[in-house]
């Protein structure tokens, strides 16, 4: 490793941390989660390691997720585990990096700020933010520059991002606390209800990947969910069916194709007749839920495809706002 400046990309999920380094690409993939000690405060473990703790630990370590909705629920937690992925990133030495993050687009002036602070305090020379809808295009190789409409839908954990971009801005967007875990609670309550199954949030995100779909299709796949009887407290294990699921999480599928609709009503028409020809974009993990786009497009009749790497297009996005990191700072700084 040289004396060497490296520039850094951070796509910081509620979800998932992805850390992009210039001319290397994408380094670092881990859980947005952070072990701690109850009693001391301390950092027991960050990423993969505490995500696989949850539920598994003695009493005294609690698993946090510090983003929440997508902005910084616990500023202290969210720094360490900024400062923990960049010291895995191994780029920071005699020259400290310049950064670039996404946020979500509805976020407030104070949360852009904890987001700016926490990754100067974890060891950056500079730092700038990319709206992450704007990455989520980029990354997902959108015409951005041009005069042209392109509509990106970044479906994460916390937040589902609606834009509509030209011209190399955000021209009409929505952001939705409703998302990823949204469906895993909607699936946890479901199973409750109908199923009289209390099951764990990370058992309703396997159910919700391994058998979730938006769209009735031919297939009915099952899966076998183990969990705990509501009347009697004791160990049961249930056959789903992919109809339950899909039923469990409708209503907040229509809220994000709600969401969708409403961006289109205040996108100018010369830029919603491109939209129409081209297609919509879904980026995030909720783009691989089975049938999403097809349900998408049936309801808005326009075309919706899945993002190649839609887990990684926001990252990705960041990365090449890198090639911009000057200007990007120099926004940013005029922004105080
Ligand atoms: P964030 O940017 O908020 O960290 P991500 O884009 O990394 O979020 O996506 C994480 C979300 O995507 C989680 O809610 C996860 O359960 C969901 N997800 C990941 N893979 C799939 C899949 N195959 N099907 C449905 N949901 C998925
Ligand atoms: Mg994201």
């Amino acid at each position: 490793m040289g004396l060497f400046s490296k520039d850094v990309a951070i796509d910081l999920g509620t979800a998932n941390t992805i850390v992009y380094v210039k001319g290397k690409g994408i380094v670092i993939r881990e859980p947005s989660v952070v072990a701690i000690d109850r009693y001391t405060g301390k950092v027991v473990a960050v990423g993969k390691e505490a995500n696989e703790m949850i539920g598994r630990t003695p009493e005294n370590i609690i698993a946090v997720r510090p983003m929440k909705d997508g902005v910084i629920a616990d500023f202290d937690i969210t720094q360490s585990m900024i400062k923990h992925f960049i010291r895995m990133a191994k780029v920071v030495n005699v020259l400290k990096p310049r950064v670039v993050v996404s946020i979500p687009s509805g976020i407030t002036e104070v949360e852009r700020r904890a987001v700016e602070e926490a990754v100067m305090q974890a060891g950056a020379k500079e730092v700038a933010l990319i709206e992450e809808p704007m990455a989520a295009a980029m990354g997902a190789g959108l015409p951005v520059d041009r005069a042209e409409g392109s509509m990106v839908v970044d479906i994460g954990g916390g937040t589902t991002e609606v834009a509509v971009i030209s011209l190399g801005g955000i021209v009409a967007s929505k952001s939705i606390r409703i998302a990823g875990d949204a469906l895993d609670s909607a699936i946890v309550n479901y199973l409750k209800k109908n199923l009289g199954i209390n099951v764990g949030d990370k058992m309703a995100e396997e159910i919700k990947i391994a058998i979730g779909s938006a769209y009735e299709d031919n297939e009915e796949r099952v899966y076998d969910v183990r969990g705990r009887d509501v009347s009697t407290g004791l160990p049961r294990t249930v056959q789903i069916r992919e109809g339950q699921i899909r039923e469990a999480m409708s209503e907040n599928i229509d809220e994000m194709i709600e969401a969708i609709k409403m961006t289109l009503e205040h996108t100018p028409p010369e830029l919603a007749a491109d939209i129409m020809e081209h297609g919509i974009t879904l980026t995030g993990g909720g783009a691989l839920i089975k049938g999403l786009d097809r349900l998408i497009a049936e309801t808005t009749k326009i075309p919706a495809l899945v993002a190649e790497y839609p887990l990684d297009c926001v990252a990705v996005g960041t990365g090449k706002a890198l090639d911009d990191i000057k200007s990007l700072i120099a926004k940013s700084k005029k922004n105080y």
